[in-house]
């Protein structure tokens, strides 16, 4: 155990997802675990000094417990944001978003016809709908575009997308060959100098937008992220499964620790 912890961290609450890209870092596996033991995992980092959670997946929205534990951390005086694909935003989780400062991050990687052929078809259409009703509620919320080999106009396509939506902050996130996307090196893999050129695309479209867009290079090859996985580890991932570093593992619930939603009923 580390004398301290990172102070911000990615929270994985499921590994369930509702949709398959084919370089997704953290592949759809089924584990979804019950709110009981999240909420204790939270509470656990938390006492432990972390301020900030950013709830991950899978598909952070596919588990029920979602708004009851950002409810939580929110009420501990905890920072949270939310990494969604967007697909399916219940209509009761907006409030709560908006009234907790949650910011969220939507996926995107394209135009329609890129974006669902790696997240499936129809999805581009279900995730810039609930992206506008996000902006419409008054959630902070914010792109992020993962771009592979080939296809660097993606970054110009989701700079135009943002200005024309009103989104004010993109992160640009250059393919990683970690989880699903080990399969796809060959196909999606950057090459140095592509990645080089990415970056250097993305530093000087941030200098011309300043003041309109926070354009961001989020390159998990220059460092690694701290992540709390659905087994309870609390890892440093790097950009392959190999670079992971483990942190600690957080201790299971006492038995006997009243489930969330039983909780908010009494
Ligand atoms: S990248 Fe995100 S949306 Fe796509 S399968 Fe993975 S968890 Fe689901």
């Amino acid at each position: 155990m580390p004398s301290k912890l990172p102070a911000a961290i990615c929270f994985r609450i499921t590994r369930s997802c509702n949709a398959h890209c084919s370089f997704c870092l953290a592949p759809p596996e089924g584990s979804h675990p019950d709110p009981a033991a999240l909420q204790f995992r939270l509470d656990w980092l938390i006492d432990r000094g972390v301020r900030s959670v950013q709830f991950c997946g899978g598909e952070p929205t596919t588990h029920p417990a979602l708004p009851q534990l950002i409810a939580h951390v929110h009420a501990r005086g905890v920072k949270t944001s939310l990494c969604s694909n967007a697909l399916a935003i219940n209509g009761a989780l907006l409030p709560l978003l908006r009234a907790t400062r949650t910011r969220v991050r939507v996926s995107l990687h394209g135009n329609r016809s890129h974006h669902d052929a790696i997240v499936g078809a129809g999805c581009y259409d279900m995730t810039t709908h609930n992206l506008r009703r996000l902006l419409t509620a008054g959630v902070s919320t914010s792109l992020q575009t993962t771009v592979v080999s080939g296809g660097s106009t993606a970054v110009e396509w989701a700079v135009a997308f943002c200005l024309e939506q009103g989104v004010g902050r993109l992160g640009i996130l250059p393919f990683i060959p970690r989880g699903a996307g080990k399969e796809q090196r060959a196909k999606f893999g950057l090459s140095e100098s592509e990645r080089r050129a990415l970056r250097d695309l993305v530093a000087l479209k941030r200098r011309e937008l300043s003041g309109r867009l926070d354009l961001r290079w989020l390159d998990f090859t220059a460092g690694s992220i701290p992540v709390v996985e659905t087994d309870g580890r609390l890892l440093l991932e790097g950009a392959t499964e190999a670079m992971d570093r483990l942190l600690c593992i957080i201790p299971d619930a006492p038995s006997g620790t009243q489930d969330v939603g039983m909780k908010r009923q009494n």
